[in-house]
């Protein structure tokens, strides 16, 4: 298929272009380059444009003979969001629609879009099936909420086929070590512990072990990087003409920080010095997927099924590139 990756430089979007090329899918990239590394596309796929270029969109969908676009560009800090709202629902929700009415315009109906496990809030249940309501609680969550409800509204009015897929705790790199994760500022539990191990950081400072957990720290569902592109591959197969898939992509597997930092201490053979410090506000204690429908639905089976396999990807990433995409 001809395949549009927006938001192919960033961490998720660029691991999914190689699974889509791989997989001998042709692939075009779209990407301001706000946050994204041109270095993590591929030579000769970028295009750099904005989404709300909507005649620039609709050039490129016809041009290159789209038929199916995957949306990987958002903003996705839940602090950012609660401090800067109006960057969120510009970017996350008024550039989304900009996209789709591009995709209207030039006939494309078919859209895989990155939602969250934050459009849940602090869910009741645990695992979290995808029938749990949806109450976010920071406008991140929100922002992905009204795309999901916007995508069913033009799926019933316009003929989209979409699946809305919501992320777990995506984690680690491709395992040839050639892309990975780099964002600056780093905020993700994962590359900071690694960091720490590189000499970057004297210490990893746990946000909290109060929580109601067995260890007192929160309890995560993180899923390789791959596996979650894995699973657009297979959404894209599936998509028809005014239906939507709405499913979680996580391993169904809870670690906690602490696990985390131990797991790092294992593969990086460093001692990872940590500090005790304050609960980070708007952290649900325990987040983990209910993923039966994902494979019920996709076929899709996660094949990293332990958090030291996606942590040994990771750092062979940040071990060869300890200071990212920069040179
Ligand atoms: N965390 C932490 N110290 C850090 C960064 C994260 O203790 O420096 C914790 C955070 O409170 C959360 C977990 O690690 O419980 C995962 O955080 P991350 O930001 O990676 O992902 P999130 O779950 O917020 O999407």
């Amino acid at each position: 298929m001809n395949v549009l990756v927006v938001g192919g430089a960033g961490y998720i979007g660029s691991h999914a272009v190689r699974l889509l090329t791989d997989a001998g899918h042709n692939v075009t990239v779209y990407d301001n380059l706000s946050r994204g590394h041109a270095a993590a596309v591929p030579e000769g796929m970028l295009v750099v444009g904005e989404l709300a270029d909507q005649a620039k969109l609709v050039q490129v969908l016809k041009e290159k003979e789209i038929e199916a676009v995957m949306h990987f560009a958002a903003f996705a800090l839940v602090n950012e969001s609660v401090n800067d709202p109006s960057l969120y629902y510009r970017n996350n929700v008024i550039a989304t629609i900009e996209l789709l009415d591009a995709m209207m315009e030039a006939d494309v109906k078919k859209f895989v879009f990155s939602s969250t496990t934050a459009t849940y809030g602090e869910p009741d249940t645990i695992p979290i099936p995808e029938t749990t309501p949806q109450k976010p609680i920071n406008p991140y969550g929100f922002t992905k909420l009204v795309v999901e409800q916007a995508l069913a509204d033009y799926a019933h009015a316009y003929g989209l086929g979409y699946a809305a897929l919501r992320y777990f705790n995506a984690a680690g790199a491709r395992p040839d070590g050639t892309i990975g994760e780099d964002h600056a500022p780093e905020s993700h539990l994962i590359p900071i512990v690694l960091q720490v191990a590189l000499g970057q950081r004297d210490h990893i400072t746990v946000f909290g072990d109060d929580y109601p957990t067995p260890d007192g720290t929160c309890i995560r569902d993180y899923i390789h990087i791959d596996d979650l592109g894995a699973a657009h591959l297979l959404a894209m197969e599936k998509l028809e003409p005014g239906k939507g898939i709405c499913v979680n992509l996580g391993t169904g597997r809870g670690t906690s920080v602490r696990e985390i930092i131990d797991a790092c201490r294992e593969v990086t053979g460093h001692e990872i010095p940590e500090v005790m410090g304050k609960r980070r506000e708007g952290d649900p204690p325990e987040l983990i997927a209910d993923a039966t429908l994902a494979k019920e639905m996709l076929g899709w089976v996660p094949k990293y099924n332990d958090p030291k396999s996606i942590i040994e990807t990771a750092w062979k990433w940040h071990k060869a590139h300890p200071h990212g995409y920069a040179k």
